[in-house]
């Protein structure tokens, strides 16, 4: 019962922090930067207070806590654990290290213990920094801690069906919200959303990064990913005639990453294969290279 809520509150604080953070940036609001640290620093501790609790709930309770309040302390009930003091970030950070060693390392702990610090200043200082340095911190706590953090949780909630509370489904979704708040802060209008070829959901991230074509793209439901696409591997589109379809080789097909295509629901495959005789591709069985003009 507990981790449900937990998950839910900090995917909600991390989505309105990127939000925050989005506002502040477009109309320079000292203010939205504070909300935008404050939300995104809580939805961070409730987020990896939760992959503790999948490992064992007692984890994120303080020790002496625990034997002051429960008459097992290592098997308390739910109703104890209300009266339990939970640990603080620094014990956190401890934790991760000793169960989740591969995905937080130094540098990952140090991303947390150093907006640990910025938070307490703004809630027991004054709290002073350019709003450069600010968002650049918070892009990197996202990326460096959040989005870990996330991909742990997820596995898990794949692995769970529950009764009440987040399903899959619904943390998915969430998952695609709080990465499209982040693209939002961090490529502005450098990315378009579609939909995923391979796992039929809304959750494909095109990049374009500056560049006239996609340089990347990735899902977030189910992990499909293409990074580095050169502009060599670009074929026209037999649907939008843009010259935006790549070959997939899990699909066996082509995949049109130009919006007018990809900006649907339903993703639509290409019928595209690659040809024996050229080493190009057959795209709805004719090859550019091996048609023969009349
Ligand atoms: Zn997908
Ligand atoms: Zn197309
Ligand atoms: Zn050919």
């Amino acid at each position: 019962m507990i981790k449900f809520t937990l998950i839910e509150n900090s995917l909600d604080s991390i989505k309105s922090g990127m939000d925050y953070l989005d506002y502040a940036e477009q109309k320079q609001s000292p203010s939205h930067y504070k909300k935008a640290l404050l939300s995104l620093f809580q939805g961070t501790e409730l987020i990896l207070k939760e992959i503790l609790v999948q490992i064992d709930p007692i984890i994120i309770f303080d020790k002496n806590s625990l034997f002051r309040n429960c008459e097992s302390p290592l098997k308390p009930t739910i109703e104890e654990l209300f009266d339990c003091k939970s640990i603080d970030i620094n014990g956190i950070c401890q934790e991760l290290k000793k169960h989740y060693p591969e995905q937080f390392q130094r540098a990952n702990l140090k991303v947390i213990q150093d907006l640990a610090k910025e938070r307490n200043k703004i809630q027991h200082f004054a709290f002073e920094t350019t709003p450069n340095d600010l968002k650049a911190s918070l892009l990197k706590l996202y990326l460096m801690v959040i989005k870990p953090a996330m991909k742990i949780a997820g596995e898990k909630a794949a692995l769970d069906t529950f009764v009440e509370g987040i399903n899959r489904i619904n943390f998915d979704e969430q998952a695609t919200d709080v990465e499209e708040s982040f693209l939002n802060v961090n490529k502005r209008d450098e990315f378009t959303k579609g939909g995923c070829c391979h796992c039929e959901n809304y959750s494909l991230f095109i990049i374009y990064d500056g560049e006239s074509f996609p340089i990347a793209c990735y899902c977030t439901t189910c992990g499909f990913e293409r990074t580095n696409i050169d502009m060599l591997e670009f074929y026209d589109c037999p649907e939008c005639s843009a010259p935006s379809v790549i070959y997939d080789e899990k699909l066996g097909a082509g995949m049109c990453l130009w919006h007018r295509c990809a900006d649907c629901m339903e993703s639509v495959k290409t019928d595209m294969v690659p040809c024996d005789d050229c080493g190009g591709y057959l795209i709805e069985d004719s090859c550019l290279n091996c048609t023969v003009e009349d």
